[in-house]
């Protein structure tokens, strides 16, 4: 449920064309930024909404449509009115009596006659802002019809922060919604049946497929963003649409918008009645505000200084730090959701935990004031106290209660002893005394007090923090949208399957897509590219507009077939950082329209071994997860090497029976088969050294990486 561009629609029921405030306002929030324009008249405001209509399913792009009235009437009216429930048979019912002219004259008052006639007393129908009386259209409020409610149900919910939905039967005076509903349901009946298949009204009807959705809106959800755009000099019904659309353009983007179209309501009271959006969650649209869409990386991110023959590893991992921050939106997702996500804000314990004290045995309780030392007898108060069945009396002074574990102390209760250590009769227990105060007890909120930092912004969420935040109240996270990896291998050579004798098969592809997907990412297998500038810049497009990061394989060099770093270099902003790291070559760093790009090795050792000390970072922060260090243990070596100085190397190891590091017997960057074989990598310094059997040596596991 996501949209590309929103409109929202302040109608007007004026009867000659109106500018200014309480006229006709569209504000439309798109990618490019939010637009606002005032209308004079009804049939002026319809065309010009047709025509954006259009344009949207032009663009093939899919638009929310919000106007400011209600699309329903209180539950009975429309039963009685045209004898079906369904808002939709009030929306024909109307269509097909309510007029406009170009000028802006509508006879929607004698219709609210005929409709006011249907029900008992003057009906529910009041308000005429004419001079010249129309007949069975009181001036005053009069006795209502009791067989109808003066609010839907999403007016009544909507009663929240001060908020005063008018009810729909109020026809004119200071903020009266009735009369544009009358007029503005006609005209949005012709904008849906212009468009069938392509519109549909929500929530009266299924809206999930269609690529435009017509809503309903209350435009004082935003109430104070709106006094402040007013103090700026703004006319109320401009800062209104204005601040809706790009308040629900905000929420779609960032999925939120889901929660708001699935009011927790019975299907029947949303399809007889209607629904606004936000009703009873005026505080997700007015968070919807401070929405931010991150900053894409800038271009020139990853500029190197030039001159510098070889950066050591620590160098560019900290340019790198410096460098990047998160890229992805945050989006408000249910906790069952919520593993390995990354929190994109703290969140805090909505409730204390444990929430009451209690029993942390199996035993009796007492208040500790009535014992003492040496044998300590005291009669059994009738009843219990369990997990789930509180004891609700209060323990009389002196005497116990039986107790289980987890069970709330009940009133009179300080203490709990174990049922071991009792001696137990029908009527009385006794133990040995004395006993500590509290003791076998938990106390409330001694594991997180309410209101306590539970966990905070860029954690990713383990199967413990489930629990944590569970366990305080917490149902919905806010966390970062999943980041999309793409993975894009490239060569000549490479294919999937059938490889003749000159072609080799893609290793680089499936154990890329399997690192991103162990770390938490959405992997986006992005194919192979044949050493080709335009195979190679469609992949790169491809990949600029489905993904939030590019690994690609291969072709990073400087060598003539490495056709990656010359097209990212002609076009991409390419950074080729020759790191003094074996194995790893250049790495090719770029943002392809607005896309980082990773150019990793093409040789599947140095493509793993770059993956994890530079890739892993990277990715993690653009997540909104922070810069992660591997795990590393210094461990004795159980091989030999003498290392010569000026760069740092990565061996293949595992360790022996002895939990001594061993290493791959052969450093050749070809052998597929030793990553495999290894448990984890040896990292040697950038210095000379000598190793020898018993030399401390760093030990990275694979785990340590987060390899699954
Ligand atoms: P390159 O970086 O393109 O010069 O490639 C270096 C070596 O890695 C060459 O032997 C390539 O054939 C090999 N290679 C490149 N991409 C892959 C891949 N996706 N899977 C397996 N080997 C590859
Ligand atoms: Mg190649």
């Amino acid at each position: 449920m996501s949209f590309d561009q929103v409109i929202v629609l302040d109608w007007s029921a004026a009867g000659k064309p109106t500018m200014g405030k309480d006229s006709i306002w569209i504000g439309h929030a798109t990618a490019t930024g939010v637009t606002a324009e005032n209308i004079a008249t009804r049939r002026q405001a319809e065309t010009r909404l047709a025509a954006l209509v259009d344009a949207a399913l032009a663009a093939n792009q899919r638009l929310l449509l919000a106007a400011d009235f209600a699309f329903g009437a209180p539950k009975g009216f429309t039963q009685t009115l045209t004898g079906r429930p369904h808002a939709l048979a009030l929306w024909d019912w109307l269509a097909a009596r309510i007029t406009d002219t170009d000028s802006n004259a509508t006879n929607y008052r004698e219709i609210v006659t005929e409709m006011n006639a249907r029900f008992s007393g003057d009906g529910p129908f009041w308000g005429n802002g004419q001079k010249h009386e129309t007949p069975g259209l009181p001036r005053t409020k009069p006795a209502h019809p009791p067989e109808l409610a003066e609010h839907r149900t999403a007016e009544q919910l909507g009663h929240e922060g001060g908020l005063r939905p008018k009810s729909l039967w109020q026809l004119a005076g200071a903020g009266a919604v009735g009369a544009q509903s009358l007029t503005g349901i006609p005209m949005l009946h012709r904008l849906r049946t212009r468009h069938a298949g392509k519109a549909a009204v929500w929530p009266l009807e299924p809206s999930d497929a269609t690529p435009i959705v017509i809503a309903e809106a209350y435009l004082s959800l935003l109430a104070p963003a709106v006094r402040a755009a007013i103090a700026q000099g703004m006319v109320q019904d401009e800062a209104q649409v204005r601040l809706h659309a790009q308040a629900f353009l905000n929420l779609a983007k960032s999925g939120q918008i889901a929660s708001l179209m699935a009011p927790d309501q019975p299907n029947h009271t949303l399809q007889i009645e209607g629904w606004y959006l936000g009703a009873g969650q005026a505080a997700t649209v007015r968070a919807g505000l401070d929405i931010l869409t991150p900053p894409r990386l800038r271009n020139d991110c990853f500029a190197m200084p030039q001159g510098v023959a070889w950066t050591p590893v620590d160098e560019a991992l900290a340019r790198l730090r410096a460098t990047l921050h998160p890229v992805t939106q945050a989006e408000t997702i249910p906790l069952a959701d919520a593993l390995g996500r990354v929190l994109a804000a703290d969140v805090t314990a909505q409730r204390a935990n444990p929430p009451h004290a209690n029993s942390a045995v199996d035993g009796y309780g007492f208040a500790h004031a009535a014992t003492g030392a040496g044998i300590c007898q005291l009669p059994l108060a009738t009843g219990r106290a369990a997990a789930g069945q509180p004891f609700t009396a209060t323990v009389p002074h002196g005497h116990a209660i039986r107790i289980l574990t987890g069970a709330i102390l009940p009133q009179g209760v300080d203490t709990v002893v174990l049922e071991e250590d009792c001696a137990i009769s029908p009527t009385a227990i006794a133990f040995d005394g004395p006993i500590k105060p509290r003791a076998n007890t938990r106390k409330a909120g001694e594991d997180l007090p309410q209101g306590a930092p539970a966990l905070h912004i860029g954690h990713k969420l383990r199967a413990p923090d489930l629990a944590l935040l569970a366990a305080t109240g917490t149902t919905s996270v806010q966390t970062y949208r999943r980041l999309r990896v793409g993975v894009l291998s490239t060569g000549d050579e490479i294919v999937s399957h059938n490889a003749a004798p000159h072609q080799i098969y893609d290793a680089n592809r499936p154990m890329l897509c399997a690192l991103a997907t162990g770390w938490g990412f959405d992997a986006i297998d992005l194919g192979h590219a044949p050493d080709d500038p335009t195979a190679i810049r469609d992949h790169l497009n491809r990949g600029a507009e489905t993904t939030d990061v590019i690994l690609t394989s291969g072709g990073a060099s400087a060598g003539d077939e490495d056709h990656v770093s010359r097209l990212l270099a002609a076009e991409g902003n390419l950074s080729s950082w020759r790191i003094a790291m074996k194995p790893g070559r250049p790495l090719a760093l770029a943002v392809w329209q607005g896309t980082p790009v990773l150019g990793l090795p093409g040789n599947p050792v140095a493509a793993l071994t770059c993956a994890l000390i530079f890739a892993r970072p990277t990715l993690f922060t653009l997540a909104g997860a922070g810069w992660v260090e591997p795990q590393r243990f210094t461990l004795a070596a159980a091989f030999s090497k003498s290392k010569k100085a000026g760069r740092r190397e990565y061996l293949r190891a595992r360790l022996n029976a002895a939990g001594q590091v061993q290493v791959f017997p052969s450093e050749g960057s070809g052998r597929i088969s030793g990553l495999s074989w290894a448990t984890g990598l040896v990292e040697l310094p950038d210095d000379a050294a000598e190793i020898t059997p018993g030399t401390p040596v760093q030990y990275l596991p694979y785990s340590g990486f987060g390899l699954t």
